[in-house]
């Protein structure tokens, strides 16, 4: 009896401490990862949730505004939520949220709550987890309007955009077709006496690329971090620019010096077999990622313009040896082996003649890169960006300021060159574009000094 008695104890106590130990397992885990910051009038919520075998018995996801919570989704009544198995135990919830959901959502601090529950002991017991999340409701659209008149933009040129944004510190610029160029503040426009104080007017150099259509359509975007977007039209007329076509004649002379070089130089292909063969590889594979790291550069733009209005350096005294956009065909041994676009100018003087700053800026690169061999690239400010190819040597280092004129370096043939020349191109935002545009006073003046001054005037 006694026995029994103890028998009947030591169960009861084994089940009361399984009954209190499962009580002290750990909730599920609850993970929102979405909206991080801000909702907008449109928006999502996504939650992760982790339990073994991602078995919930209950999960609610609730918005919590001035004290009041309107349920966004549950297990019971899941409604338009996405439910998503990530691995055996984690689901991931998603829902869109706004207007249509929250009808009284309104601008201010909000907070997301999540509580999960899930069963232990065989279901005997349950364990439960919760979690909340701030975000800040920001309903109001950004406005935006283009201030700056007549855009003129030739195929592979450069255009600049002024337009008025509020609120003033939202994400905007010009849209290109795929393209987008950011704007930045015109404050920082301190050229030719143009004084443009008003924070919410913003600046954008904008590119047609060569390769676009010339009828790709633009426009002047704003986004706020909460998702609420706003676009402005601007007049513009694009005009098409006919390429020339030229052929490239390829001798092994020429494969066997400078294939080996600029392999020398680069980690970014390791091609194999005859030199023609690698050649190819540099001429298509290499020049994509070197156009890729050039384009990286854009990242390192200053602000604000660098260069104080002046045109750029023309490099007169030189022959034009190829012009931008020439439609290059390569010939070796009497077949057409590759099709590439010259993206700049070649200008050839004499032998390991001075090559020069084409405007004030601060040096990005100064060393090899690919086929453009000993290279340097400077910064103008607001996305504008000059690159300098084939140098002999260099005579800058990175982080230095350049006047106009300044000496970078000598003419060379490092890299994919021919003979001793400069291989010249401006960059907007990381775009490869027509420098005669930039060589050109009138240019200047029409679309960059004359748009500033008439909005410096008015402020
Ligand atoms: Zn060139």
């Amino acid at each position: 009896m006694r026995y029994l008695l103890g028998l009947v104890l030591v169960v009861a106590l084994a089940a009361g401490g399984a009954y209190v130990y499962a009580g002290s397992l750990p909730g599920p885990t609850i993970e929102i990862a979405k909206p991080a910051k801000y909702v907008g009038q449109t928006g999502t919520v996504e939650v992760a949730v982790t339990a073994p075998g991602a078995r919930l018995s209950s999960l609610q996801i609730a918005f919590e505004q001035n004290g009041k919570q309107t349920p966004l989704v549950s297990l019971a009544q899941p409604g338009k939520a996405e439910f998503k198995q990530e691995g055996a135990d984690r689901v991931r919830i998603t829902q869109a949220i706004g207007r249509d959901s929250i009808p009284d959502l309104k601008t201010g601090p909000a907070k997301i709550v999540v509580t999960a529950e899930r069963t232990v002991l065989y279901g005997l017991r349950k364990t439960q987890a919760t979690a909340s999340h701030d975000v800040t409701v920001r309903l109001e659209k950004p406005t935006i309007a283009v201030i700056s008149t007549k855009h003129y933009i030739n195929l592979g040129g450069s255009e600049m955009v002024l337009y008025r944004v509020t609120p003033a510190d939202v994400e905007s610029g010009v849209q290109v077709g795929e393209l987008t160029y950011p704007g930045y503040p015109a404050s920082g426009a301190k050229i030719e006496g143009v004084r443009i104080a008003d924070p919410a007017v913003k600046l954008a150099f904008i590119a047609l690329r060569y390769d676009q259509d010339v009828n790709t359509p633009m426009h002047a975007y704003a986004r706020d971090e909460a998702g609420n977007t706003a676009r402005a039209d601007f007049d513009h007329l694009a005009f098409p620019k006919p390429f020339k076509k030229s052929r490239i004649p390829l001798d092994d002379k020429f494969l066997d010096r400078v294939v080996p070089a600029i392999l020398d130089t680069t980690t970014e292909v390791n091609p194999q077999g005859s030199n023609l063969e690698k050649f190819l590889v540099i001429n298509s594979e290499l020049r994509q990622k070197n156009a890729q790291t050039i384009a990286n550069y854009t990242k390192q733009t200053a602000p604000e313009i660098l260069w104080g209005g002046a045109v750029f350096h023309p490099f007169t005294n030189t022959a034009v040896e190829a012009a931008f956009a020439d439609q290059r065909t390569y010939v070796y041994d009497g077949k057409d082996v590759d099709r590439q676009t010259h993206l700049g100018f070649d200008l050839a003087r004499v032998v390991n003649s001075p090559v020069v700053a084409a405007n004030g800026g601060k040096v990005l690169h100064a060393g090899p890169l690919g086929i453009y061999g000993n290279c340097v690239i400077l910064d103008h400010g607001m996305g504008v960006q000059s690159l300098y190819g084939h140098l002999s040597s260099i005579a800058v280092k990175v982080g230095d300021a350049v006047q106009k004129e300044q000496e970078l370096g000598k003419s060379g043939m490092t890299g994919l060159a021919g003979g001793d020349h400069l291989h010249f191109t401006m960059l907007v935002n990381g775009q490869m574009v027509n420098p005669v545009e930039w060589w050109d006073a009138h240019w200047i003046q029409d679309r960059i000094l004359r748009k500033l001054h008439e909005a410096s005037s008015g402020t």
